[in-house]
Parts: structure tokens; C-alpha cells; sequence
């Protein structure tokens, strides 16, 4: 469920009508419901209920500061994988023990960073990772509590570019390795181990994954406990996937999902994390772009819009579908066409739809790409030197950007020319 509903032929933002936002704002733009975005952290800590547990929130999802200060003030704490992302929680004002440090490949740089200003834990991801942060902190003088990410080698059935619990795949530490490498954590100085953490995957639609983890992990727990380490708590990613058509997908609800928790590791009187990115955001924002040209070519009928793929470039770079709805509200019985929608980059790639049905639209008409909140302003560019799209918050009747458009100037003074040239 979204704020994002028709209310008298206009297309609305909980109380504040797109075609508003737009005329203020320009197009394209991003527009955020804080609304939704409450709602769908509410639903995860509840049906968490009455484990101990945080939802951390994925900031690789969506990480505009006001969006963070939103899910902070809630409670939330914050899961970052770059040390840019934790400057982001920071700056939100979320404090350090709520922050959560994930990632293949983090830095030195980056460990000493999380050190200084305080870390929940770090999800340790190989032997050399451990290596270094035990270095790290010890230099410190200073301890990291850590989990190791194991990799339960499941399927999590989903893209193939975002699965990540296969052996295959370049995360964590493979089940029939962990108790050696949890073994060398107790014996490294600078470190604390608190629990273990796994991350399947993202846009799981099915719970079966989940429970086929959570299942070994379960086990996990116990031998890591016979083996005389200390686990505390279970940190469990994220992943639960949304419905990004309106009608014929219905993913696992959180409650279910919490459900499956409690009963696959309940008994083990673990704290509870859970690092849940898309869930609460990709539902919490549309993407609003207006319709530049309507061209006829031989076969088919393009609609060239002003977004493209370095705004959101899920469609050219998952083969992901959003649902496209105008922002004025086609009257009943309406005629439809079949139309590609594009963007103006030149690329082929630049196509957010084929042979997709609309109501009639024409230049200068609004549109509005549903589920566009989660990897969607986090991924933009400025390839084609098109200004990364702004962001707008909506509360209740009224909103606010919450980053600008930058002006060509600001672009362009990014860049130096050397004295030399
Ligand atoms: C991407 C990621 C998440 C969030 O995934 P969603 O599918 O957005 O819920 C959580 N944890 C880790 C370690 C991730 O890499």
C-alpha cells in the first residue's frame, strides 16, 4: 500500500497533487511519501514483535538525508556499505551504535571511520577483511564487533544480477568454512564477535529462500555456541521483494516474513536485525517526467519523455518493469494505445517500455513511473550532462525538495581545465 492515489482526476502525493509539485519544481523529478516510507518501517519492526530487534535500513536504496532523518527518528537504525553512506547516517543524526557497516570490500579508510565515530557492528565478509580490521582496530586500541556474513548457498530465485547467497557469488563465507574463520576471529586481537549475518538477496518473492537460510543459520548458531563463541545476535539482511505490477504478483507481506523469523530462530533468544532496503522505500516514490514528443515511427508509436535511463536505470539495466500511470487521470473508458516509452539519451538501451498500454498522451502530459524510490534516485548519473534529477519529500499537504537540480553552471565547474592546456 502507497499514499500515491487519484483524488478528483489529479494523481496525488498523500495530500499534494503532482501536476503541483511539477509546476514548481520542473520535470523530471523524484517524489518521496514520507507517509509510506513510516508505514513500511512500522510494518517490519511489528512484525518483529516481541523479539528484541532493529530494522536497519538499507541506505543503498534510497539515501537522501531527509529520507534517513525520517527512518532515524523512528527508531531505525541505518545499514551502510561505503563510507559515504556512513557519513550520510551521521549526518542524519542516527548515532553509531544503530549503524550497521556491510560490504565485500570495505576500505581500511572506511573501518577506521566507522571506528572513530562509533559502530554497531561490522559484517565481515572474508578471512583477509578480518585481518584487516583486526590491524586496524588493535592500532586503535579500540575493539570492532563483528559478525561474519556466511553464504548458505540458497537460490534465492531472483535476478541474477542481485543474487547474492550462492556459492558462486562473491559474498560471504562459505557454511563449511565459517567455524574455522569464527575460530580465527576469537583468536585475532581487536575484535568482538557478537553474531552472525546472512543477506540472500534482493526482490525475493517467495519466503522458501528466506526459511531455507534462516534454517542453517539456526544451526549455525548452535555449533558456533558449542564451539564457545558468543551469538548474540542474527543479523538477516534484507531482500523482501515488492510488487512492481499492480496486478499479478503478490510478494510475502512483512508480517509473514516476521513470522518466519520467529518460528526458524525464535528459540534462540537472539537479538534480531534485519537490513530491509527496498521494501520500505521502492514503493515510497514515483519517478514524474513530462512527455516531450509523441513520434509515429513505421510500426509503432514512441512517447519520448523527458526522464532516461541515467535517472532510473533499473529498465535498461534489469530488463525491470515500472508501472506507468498519468498524472491526470484518464476518464472512464478512455481509448488506450500501445506505446514505447523512451528517454532522449542515445542509447537503445534508453527504453523504459515496449508496446506498453496507455491512455492517449500528449507532449507536454505527466507521467509518473510507480515503485521508482528504491534504486532509482541512489543509482542516477549525469550521463549525457542531463542534471541529476531532484528529490521531493511529501508530508500530509505539503513538500519540499530535498535536493536540488543542479544548475549547468554547478555541473560544469566540477571540472578543471589544467593551466597547462
Ligand atoms: C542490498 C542489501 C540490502 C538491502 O536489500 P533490499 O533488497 O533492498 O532489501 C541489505 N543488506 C545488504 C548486505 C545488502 O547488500
Amino acid at each position: 500500500m502507497d499514499h500515491f492515489l487519484y483524488k478528483n482526476g489529479q494523481l496525488m502525493a498523500e495530500d499534494v497533487a503532482i501536476s503541483d509539485i511539477a509546476a514548481a519544481v520542473g520535470t523530471p523529478f523524484y517524489v518521496y511519501s514520507a507517509a509510506t516510507l513510516t508505514r513500511h518501517y512500522r510494518l517490519f519492526s511489528e512484525a518483529l514483535d516481541p523479539l528484541p530487534h532493529n530494522v536497519c535500513f538499507a541506505i543503498k536504496s534510497l539515501s537522501n538525508l531527509a529520507v534517513l532523518k525520517l527512518l532515524g527518528d523512528l527508531g531505525a537504525g541505518m545499514d551502510v556499505v561505503s563510507g559515504g553512506e556512513y557519513m550520510r547516517a551521521k549526518a542524519a543524526g542516527v548515532p553509531g551504535e544503530r549503524i550497521v557497516f556491510s560490504g565485500v570490500g570495505k576500505t581500511r579508510d572506511e573501518m577506521r571511520l566507522a571506528l572513530t565515530g562509533g559502530v554497531r557492528q561490522f559484517n565481515v565478509e572474508s578471512e583477509p577483511e578480518l585481518l584487516a580490521l583486526s590491524a586496524v582496530a588493535s592500532d586503535m586500541g579500540a575493539v570492532a564487533p563483528i559478525t561474519l556474513r556466511v553464504n548458505p548457498d540458497v537460490d534465492a530465485k531472483t535476478h541474477e544480477k542481485i543474487a547474492t547467497g550462492k556459492k558462486e557469488n562473491k559474498f560471504g563465507i562459505p557454511l563449511s568454512k565459517a567455524r574455522a574463520v569464527y575460530a580465527l576471529a576469537a583468536s585475532l586481537p581487536g575484535l568482538q564477535v557478537v553474531g552472525i549475518d546472512v543477506h540472500i538477496g534482493s526482490q525475493l518473492t517467495d519466503l522458501a529462500p528466506f526459511e531455507a537460510a534462516f534454517e542453517k543459520i539456526a544451526e549455525l548458531t548452535e555449533q558456533l555456541r558449542a564451539d564457545g563463541h558468543t551469538i548474540s545476535r542474527l543479523d538477516l539482511g534484507g531482500g523482501l521483494g515488492i510488487p512492481y505490477t499492480r496486478s499479478n504478483e503478490a510478494p510475502p507481506l512483512p508480517l509473514d516474513y516476521g513470522a518466519l523469523i520467529k518460528r526458524t530462530l525464535g528459540h534462540l533468544g537472539c537479538e534480531i536485525e534485519i537490513e530491509p532496503g527496498r521494501l520500505i522505500s521502492g514503493n515510497s516514490g514515483l519517478l514524474v517526467s513530462e512527455v516531450i514528443y509523441v513520434k509515429e515511427g513505421e510500426d509503432r508509436t514512441f512517447l519520448i519523455v523527458d526522464a532516461a535511463m541515467n535517472d532510473l536505470v533499473r529498465p535498461s539495466m534489469y530488463g525491470a518493469h515500472h508501472d506507468i500511470v498519468p498524472v491526470i487521470e484518464a476518464a472512464a473508458g478512455a481509448a488506450a494505445q500501445d506505446y514505447d516509452v523512451v528517454g532522449p539519451v542515445c542509447e537503445t538501451g534508453d527504453t523504459f517500455a515496449k508496446a506498453r498500454a496507455l491512455p492517449q498522451l500528449g507532449a507536454g502530459e505527466l507521467l509518473a513511473f510507480r515503485s521508482a524510490g528504491a534504486y532509482g534516485a541512489v543509482m542516477a548519473s549525469e550521463y549525457n550532462t542531463r542534471p541529476l534529477v531532484p528529490e521531493v519529500l511529501v508530508q500530509g499537504d505539503h513538500f519540499a525538495v530535498i535536493r536540488a537540480r543542479p544548475t549547468f553552471d554547478e555541473i560544469l565547474k566540477r571540472d578543471s581545465i589544467p593551466a597547462w592546456l
